[in-house]
């Protein structure tokens, strides 16, 4: 088996022109030939805001830019046409092609309409703070644009839990929705807020059976239309488990495909959390490991005063690694972003050493530290910023290395607070695998690891080109390895 390496092919801030399906057709063979195997494209359906929509705001699950509905027929990505043949070029090359759903929300809704709620407290959503008054809502998703095709389904108040607009009188809550399937909200795993079914916009309600079997059709349609690998599913922090337990079953069973699905299940420092989703879903799906995010952010920001031997502590790659989708950064952690917690440049390489050279989980690179971006936009404080993020220089490298050399036994040397490492011994169905990792977030290290006897003599330098000099192997297979001050170095045989 060769390792295998997702990457995610968009950022928050790519542009609005229409050309990241045609940019990825274009690309592909490139990315399978640096290493990658499968990629994550970002939602495909039409956005409430038309071409500046990212996808997250889903308008209408059929429009793949295809109708001339909020303002446009493409989305910010392209057309459907080019969706699809961006899919076709993806697998011609060898690539598996995951699609990202968005089923938590649907927003800019055709009509309002009279409907009965309670306001609750938003830091207890269990908790009402008014009696059911009647507000104007925007919870009729008509899709005149789309005129029927594909699909005849209406939405209206019946189809959500929540809101958080009144047009009547303009004013800002958070709405709970009186219809015929409780008062309350959606039961979700987590307490935050007391319930967090509700995020923004109108928020489904999937404790409505013709809103999963509408929900059933489009995934079935979705597949036939665009013919992809797999699902990153969206928010499903915000949803009842059971609806994706029932979606996944129904499309793996109905299409007989594995179906490959990692979800996102954002809560740093929150591993109980994860786990108690995966609980819950059987290990129908992958997680984001945003823990091990979050300590790699953690890292970057405190530089040597972090004990680098606690690096994997509390992730999910460590706690069941056959389901953890490791990454260094992703669109809402990047600068500005709604979840911003960024990995500092001068850790990257570390970081993606850790994810892509270590035998457990299945890393995901961000599209960001391919292309690099440059982007303005307001922060916290209401005044613009500019920010600029480099390529990561050694990340081509990092991909090679994982592809041809990160193979066989691993030895741990996790053992100091400013520098680690660890070895790879290789196998025998990888000729001329096996590498030796040794990072530092302070003064520069060296460390005796065992790499295994059947390399004693041979001459190893760091790939990276950070360290110069060699390591020769001793008889018993043990090496000194090194590297520079705050640095990543990567052993490799020369011979
Ligand atoms: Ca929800």
């Amino acid at each position: 088996m060769e390792n295998f390496t997702m990457m995610q092919y968009f950022e928050w801030y790519c542009p609005n022109d229409g050309s990241l399906w045609k940019k990825f057709a274009r690309d592909a063979e490139r990315l399978k030939k640096s290493g990658i195997d499968s990629v994550w494209l970002p939602p495909a359906h039409k956005g409430m805001d038309g071409v500046d929509s990212t996808g997250y705001d889903s308008y209408d699950l059929y429009d793949l830019g295809e109708f001339d509905q909020k303002g446009t027929i493409r989305t910010k990505y392209g057309t459907k046409d080019e969706f699809i043949q961006a899919i076709a070029a993806g697998k011609a090359a060898g690539l598996q092609v995951y699609v990202d759903i968005v089923l938590n929300h649907l927003g800019g809704a055709d009509e309002p309409e009279p409907v009965q709620v309670r306001k609750v407290n938003p830091d207890n959503r269990n908790e009402f703070i008014s009696e059911p008054y009647e507000i104007e809502a925007y919870t009729k998703f008509t899709y005149p644009g789309r005129n029927g095709k594909y699909s005849e389904f209406k939405w209206d108040f019946q189809c959500f839990t929540g809101v958080d607009f009144d047009n009547r009188t303009g004013e800002s809550a958070i709405y709970s929705i009186q219809n015929q399937y409780g008062e309350g909200w959606d039961e979700v795993l987590d307490q935050e807020n007391g319930n967090y079914d509700y995020l923004m916009l109108a928020d489904i309600e999937f404790r409505n059976p013709a809103v999963r079997e509408e929900l059933k059709r489009w995934g079935l349609w979705y597949y036939n239309t665009a013919k992809f690998d797999g699902f990153r599913l969206d928010a499903i922090k915000h949803m009842p488990a059971g609806f994706y337990n029932e979606w996944l079953d129904f499309l793996r069973a109905e299409l007989n495909q594995e179906l490959y699905t990692v979800g996102e299940y954002w809560s740093p420092g929150n591993l109980q959390g994860l786990l108690d989703y995966i609980d819950a879903t059987g290990g129908r799906i992958s997680l984001f490991d945003a823990c091990l995010q979050g300590n790699f952010s953690r890292a970057s920001k405190e530089g040597e005063q972090f004990d680098l031997s606690t690096i994997l502590q509390g992730s999910l790659v460590e706690a069941r690694p056959e389901l953890a989708v490791t990454l260094v950064e992703n669109h809402d952690t990047q600068p500005l972003q709604s979840l911003e917690q960024t990995v500092e440049p001068w850790f990257r390489a570390h970081a993606y050493a850790i994810i892509l050279l270590r035998e457990a989980g299945y890393p995901c690179v961000f599209f960001a530290d391919v292309y690099g971006s440059c982007y303005t936009d307001k922060g916290d404080d209401g005044f613009d910023h500019e920010v600029t993020l480099e390529p990561l220089p050694q990340l081509e490298a990092l991909l090679a290395l994982r592809k041809q050399k990160a193979y066989g036994e691993q030895r741990d040397y996790f053992d100091h607070p400013s520098c680690i490492g660890w070895t790879r011994a290789g196998d025998d169905e990888h000729e001329r695998s096996g590498l030796a990792v040794v990072l530092s977030n302070g003064e520069a290290g060296q460390k005796a690891m065992e790499i295994g006897s059947a390399f004693a003599g041979r001459k190893f330098v760091d790939a990276l080109g950070h360290a110069q000099g060699e390591v020769v192997i001793n008889e018993t297979g043990w090496g000194d390895f090194y590297c520079e001050a705050g640095s990543v170095s990567v052993w490799t045989a020369v011979d």
